[in-house]
């Protein structure tokens, strides 16, 4: 499918390379181009590194998915973007066909080498790679323990993947007093990207209830994009690929595409205010 998956040694994660002319009547990053206006696309271009964590303590809620599918959504309209996975399960290195290997050089290694307190590790260690990269993905573990906190120092924003279930409110509260608390103490600038719907079947009254309820407390934060349950979603890692390049016209890629799309747009028009204000 032309795509490569490129790991140089001594770095903390993929580098996500996507030929978007493999992808032949899709035209991803053209599409995605010309949505924004040339002074947005300069800015693009010369954005330097915002780092995501993809982060909810709940397990199976869908972060991995979520931190795979939007990495390669970025890198598949040429946006130059960096995937670090974070938790030790490797799920998202074996997502894309990374075999498990000792000798590489791992955020464990990095983290756990001396298991300290120190939460500035990852941080430290991102800091010199933000020039090289418009987006810096982070696939955090199912816990609040030490490695999502050392995420949560690094990152610039989190990005929480959630269920439209009953309780799935009194599961969040947990993380973001989490977040308060890194914001208090550790990372003042740390936003929330937003809260994605995962796994959703928009047919069922429960999900129209979860997400009005979800609309009124994170309001402009739930983002309009939402990923439908989808087998091709739950298929893909099964072959090492993100589900763009394994199947592109699914309706789980095309949601993840349009989730990229949108904080594409978010961040670029972000970014063009002050300068059009000025
Ligand atoms: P963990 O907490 O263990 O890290 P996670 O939050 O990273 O889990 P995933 O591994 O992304 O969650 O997803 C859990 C399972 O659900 C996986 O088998 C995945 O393939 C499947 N899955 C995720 N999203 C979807 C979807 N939109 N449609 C169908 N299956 C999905
Ligand atoms: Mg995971």
């Amino acid at each position: 499918m032309g795509n490569l998956w490129n790991v140089p040694t001594g770095t903390l994660g993929a580098v996500l390379h996507i030929n978007s002319t493999a992808l032949p009547q899709f035209h991803l990053a053209f599409e995605m181009r010309t949505a924004l206006c040339c002074e947005q696309l300069w800015l693009l271009d010369n954005f330097m590194g915002r780092v995501i964590a993809v982060a909810n303590q709940k397990g199976g809620v869908g972060k991995t998915t979520t931190a795979i599918n939007l990495a390669a959504s970025f890198a598949a309209a040429e946006v130059n973007t960096l995937l670090v996975d974070c938790d030790p399960q490797s799920n998202a290195s074996s997502g894309l066909g990374l075999v498990k290997d000792p000798e590489r050089v791992s955020t464990y290694h990095l983290l756990l080498g001396e298991a300290s307190g120190e939460q500035y590790r990852l941080r430290d260690a991102i800091a010199p790679l933000r020039d090289r990269f418009t987006y810096i993905v982070l696939d955090c573990p199912p816990a609040l323990d030490l490695l999502t906190v050392n995420a949560l120092v690094a990152a610039d924003s989190v990005l929480i993947p959630m269920q439209a279930e009953y309780f799935a409110l009194e599961g969040i509260s947990e993380l973001l007093d989490t977040v308060e608390r890194i914001r208090a103490a550790l990372n003042p600038g740390l936003e929330i990207e937003g809260v994605v719907l995962t796994m959703l079947d928009e047919r069922t009254n429960l999900a129209q209830q979860v997400m009005a309820e979800l609309k009124k407390y994170f309001g402009e934060k739930l983002c309009a994009a939402t990923i439908p349950r989808n087998i091709r979603l739950a298929e893909a890692p099964s072959h090492g690929l993100a589900a763009l390049v394994y199947d592109p016209r699914s309706k789980g890629a095309e949601s993840y595409i349009r989730l990229a799309k949108e904080l594409l747009g978010r961040h670029m028009a972000a970014m063009a205010a002050p300068a059009i204000s000025a």
